[in-house]
């Protein structure tokens, strides 16, 4: 065959390959339109999961009629003039392909008009406007597909049955509305509406809309705002979690996005809150500049690059970490409904993980509540404090793993402070072990040690860590060789690699068998300092607090749980 241009129409259909993957897309494409025109109410209505009609109405700008003929065309936009532009993109839309693609492989009317003149009417089949007439109308637009697909029958045989693609429109459009609180939705499928929602200015009750109790009930609000980076919305209970990603929604400047670093690093965040294969739920709307944020990568535009991945996911963990803190992990207060069971139910593992919706405490507003502080006693690794009408117990255990695990990490690659032994030990590990601390060892040595290779995977240790006890070195290092195994083919590691190094180390130090008084309000106000002092980096709580009514509700149900026998 020899070598010929190919028709505008063919064009246009190739390129609907990219941009109209199924109904939902076109759904999204029109979407964007009404947004990008300002709308403040859009209709959606769809028949036949959008294969036979999909019709967006909506109050924005609408169109003169030179231009809702010119929109048709491929190329043709008015939101970028040129490259340039592409940089800070504010609208959803830039490509000027949407409405060339959909109108290449169905039948479309176009209804709009400006509000201050005659409207117009085009039908649009094969990509060229086929009739058109005056119209007149309120300001706005509306935009009928139907018969999807109807010109290129093997794209309409890959579609899924309209049940699924009911459902994915469903997702979508619930996804657009949670983006946009701030415009009014109302969405019809089959003739029965399946939400309709009115514009908010909170974009938390948008949430509670949309998305329902089981989501919003256990889950509690988050606002962390930071140099041109603000994160806002809901983050679930890590009681609240679910085994896939179907509850996480994410908008990055009011656009819907799927981004993997900004998911894993709210993840992250959880740590070992959260089990295995859980996935936490949340709902976040994340505003970042611009120029950071690279749209133009995928022809739907559902992923982003970021440019600063480092700066996102910092900022994410460092937002979630912090909610997580002050709201899941505030010193645990035996609730008098528990003790009023029986006294053998309280525990703290059962008490930890309750939310209240309220508002965030503000961060110096937490500890200042408990001084002055008295100590009471010890009970073994326990430290009482009396606090006004309060006993607060502190574990030191969790405590000093807290402590030293972010004194670690806020040391970064700086070495920290390590006690040379008067007599060098050696220490010997499995071949591969010694091969994954050979290969770090510089990591390893910023946490304090000093070692040398002396044989084949033996070791001199020649200082080690101060919070660290001896015996503990040869087992603890093991442990490291095998966790660095997990970097092996890895790039990009050393922000992780310090965390994990200093989780282990911080687990393994040491608290001394007997404490001064002095010495307990030091650590007490060494862990307040800390970021997240409430609990040790795998979640165990540092501190309990119990108050007199507690202590008293203990006997008074004991006293009813024996009258109780009695009768
Ligand atoms: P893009 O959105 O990438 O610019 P489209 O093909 O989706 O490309 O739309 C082409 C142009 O048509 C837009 O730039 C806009 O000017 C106009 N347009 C499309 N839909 C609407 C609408 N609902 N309201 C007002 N203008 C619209
Ligand atoms: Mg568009």
């Amino acid at each position: 065959m020899s070598i010929h241009l190919l028709s505008e129409q063919t064009i246009n259909q190739i390129a609907a390959g990219e941009v109209v993957e199924s109904p939902a897309s076109v759904v999204k494409e029109l979407l964007e339109n009404s947004l990008d025109a300002g709308a403040k109410k859009i209709c959606v209505e769809t028949l036949g999961g959008g294969l036979k009609l999909i019709r967006i109405a909506d109050d924005g700008s609408g169109m003169s009629p030179k231009d809702a003929k010119l929109a048709i065309l491929r190329h043709t936009t008015s939101k970028i003039v040129d490259a340039h532009d592409l940089f800070h993109i504010a609208t959803k839309g830039f490509r000027g392909e949407a409405l060339a693609s959909i109108a290449s492989i169905s039948k479309m009317t176009i209804q709009t008009a400006l509000g201050s003149e005659m409207g117009i009417q085009i039908e649009v089949e094969n990509g060229h406007v086929v009739a058109e007439k005056s119209y007149a109308r309120n300001r706005g637009t509306t935009v009928e597909v139907r018969s999807l697909f109807y010109n290129v029958p093997a794209r309409k045989k890959f579609q899924k049955s309209a049940v699924a693609i009911s459902a994915e429109i469903f997702k979508l459009m619930t996804e657009m509305a949670l983006c946009h609180p701030e415009t009014s939705f109302e969405f019809s499928s089959n003739n029965k509406t399946a939400f309709k929602v009115l514009a908010t200015e909170d974009p938390q009750f948008r949430m509670k809309e949309l998305l329902g109790d089981p989501f919003c009930t256990d889950s509690f609000p988050l606002h962390f705002e930071e140099a041109g980076f603000c994160i806002s919305g809901i983050i679930g209970a890590p009681t609240n979690s679910r085994a896939n990603r179907l509850g996480q929604h994410l908008f990055l400047n009011q656009r819907v996005i799927v981004c993997d670093p900004i998911a894993e690093a709210v993840r992250t965040a959880y740590g070992t809150r959260l089990e295995e294969r859980r996935y936490p739920i949340f709902c976040l709307h994340i505003k970042a500049p611009a120029d950071l944020i690279d749209v133009n990568v995928h022809p739907q535009k559902l992923t982003v690059r970021l440019r600063k991945e480092e700066w996102f996911v910092e900022k994410v963990v460092h937002a979630v970490e912090k909610a997580l803190a002050w709201k899941v992990d505030k010193p645990f207060v035996v609730p008098s409904h528990l003790t009023q069971l029986s006294p053998l139910e309280v525990h703290a593992e059962t008490l930890h993980l309750r939310f209240q919706e309220n508002a965030p405490l503000s961060e110096q507003e937490l500890p200042l509540a408990w001084d002055p502080l008295e100590v009471m006693g010890y009970f073994d690794r326990f430290i009482f404090f009396k606090e006004k009408e309060q006993i607060c117990i502190l574990d030191r255990k969790a405590a000093s793993f807290r402590i030293h695990y972010e004194e670690l990490i806020a040391k970064g690659e700086e070495k920290v402070e390590k006690q040379g032994l008067l007599i060098p030990f050696t220490i010997c590990l499995t071949p591969l072990e010694a091969a994954m601390v050979l290969t770090h060892q510089e990591a390893i040595e910023c946490l304090g040690f000093e070692l040398h290779l002396i044989g084949k995977d033996t070791f001199m240790v020649e200082a080690i860590p101060s919070m660290i006890d001896p015996k503990d070195v040869e087992k603890m290092l093991a442990e490291m060789g095998e966790m660095l195994r997990d970097f092996i083919g890895k790039l990009d590691y050393k922000i992780e690699r310090q965390k994990k190094l200093a989780l282990l180390a911080a687990r393994y130090a040491t608290h001394s068998s007997s404490v001064s008084e002095e010495g307990a309000l030091h650590l007490y106000k060494r862990l307040m300092a800390c970021d997240t002092p409430f609990s040790c980096p795998k979640g165990t709580p540092t501190l309990v607090t119990l108050a007199y009514e507690n202590i008293e509700d203990l006997f008074k149900t004991h006293r009813k749980v024996a009258t109780q026998l009695a009768n």
